[in-house]
């Protein structure tokens, strides 16, 4: 049924459910009538197609790698600014991850950047401070910024996901899937010119692949028309220093491409 609508009402169809799943409706059911005249016919719409979407889709969901989303991100949602995004995540407790936090951790610094880098997720600094990389990792992010030529407030800086997960661990699939709707808008909203994904969940959670980040690393990517970089994540550097090099070289071309003066050697990153 999906297949014969339309391509505007299919485009409509996309948006609104975006935007059920951004608010975290992701059921559907087939008994659920709305009172007699108060649907629009888009709405009728929608109800039949989502569930024809679901049973159709039910055995490769189940067999997927892929996040379990109902639908496949759909190219912009040009609406709303960053605090209507803020808003709709509320007091969040779409996944499990809101039952540790103290914060929400949504995102900081020029909401038109350039330049707009993504992480895993807030540790405990960034939890206690509802600030995205205030902690180690962040302190060496805002040197490599730094040393790029920037400020921190000339960037963009977000988490795949928005809550602290407990021991710091790496989200796990529902908590990104459940999260990685606002961030996707964020990008939207910000429009960076570059996208700089921090370490290998957010590579994988934008490029939608399993494949480990030192497969790509450091390649000019695409998301959505945006020129990305995928590099090691600070915290990895704090661990590894010796991989500091690699990054300052991915940092280069992201300046080349932003038409920042490319030097030779930074002493903060390179140290
Ligand atoms: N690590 C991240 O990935 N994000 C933060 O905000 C802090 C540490």
């Amino acid at each position: 049924m999906a297949g014969r609508l339309p391509e505007k009402l299919r485009e409509k169809l996309s948006l609104r459910l975006r935007y059920y799943e951004d608010i975290g409706i992701r059921e559907f059911f087939r008994d659920r009538k709305p009172p007699a005249g108060l649907e629009s016919p888009l709405e009728r719409v929608v109800l039949q197609t989502v569930v024809s979407m679901s049973y159709e889709g039910a055995e490769t969901l189940k067999e997927s790698t892929a996040p379990p989303l109902l639908i496949t991100p759909i190219p912009k949602i040009g609406e709303g600014t960053l605090q209507t995004i803020r808003e709709d995540i509320g007091d969040c407790i779409r996944c499990k991850l809101h039952k540790g936090r103290t914060k929400i951790v949504f995102g900081d610094g020029h909401p038109q950047a350039k330049l707009l880098f993504i992480g895993e997720g807030p540790g405990r600094d960034e939890d206690l401070q509802g600030l995205p990389f205030v902690g180690r990792a962040g302190k060496l992010l805002t040197q490599m910024i730094e040393a790029m030529g920037l400020r921190r407030s000339d960037v963009y800086i977000c988490n795949v996901v928005k809550c602290r997960p407990p021991e710091n661990r790496a989200p796990e699939r529902d908590e990104v899937a459940a999260c990685s709707p606002f961030l996707f808008r964020q990008i939207d909203l910000v429009a960076p010119k570059v996208i700089v994904c921090l370490g290998s969940i957010a590579a994988q959670t934008i490029l939608e692949t399993t494949r480990g980040i030192s497969q790509f690393r450091g390649q000019w990517l695409e998301f959505r028309g945006r020129k990305l970089m995928a590099t090691y994540h600070p915290a990895y550097l704090l661990r590894n220093p010796s991989a500091k090099s690699e990054v300052w070289k991915d940092l280069q071309k992201v300046m080349a491409e932003l038409g920042l003066e490319v030097k030779k050697k930074s002493a903060q990153t390179q140290a």
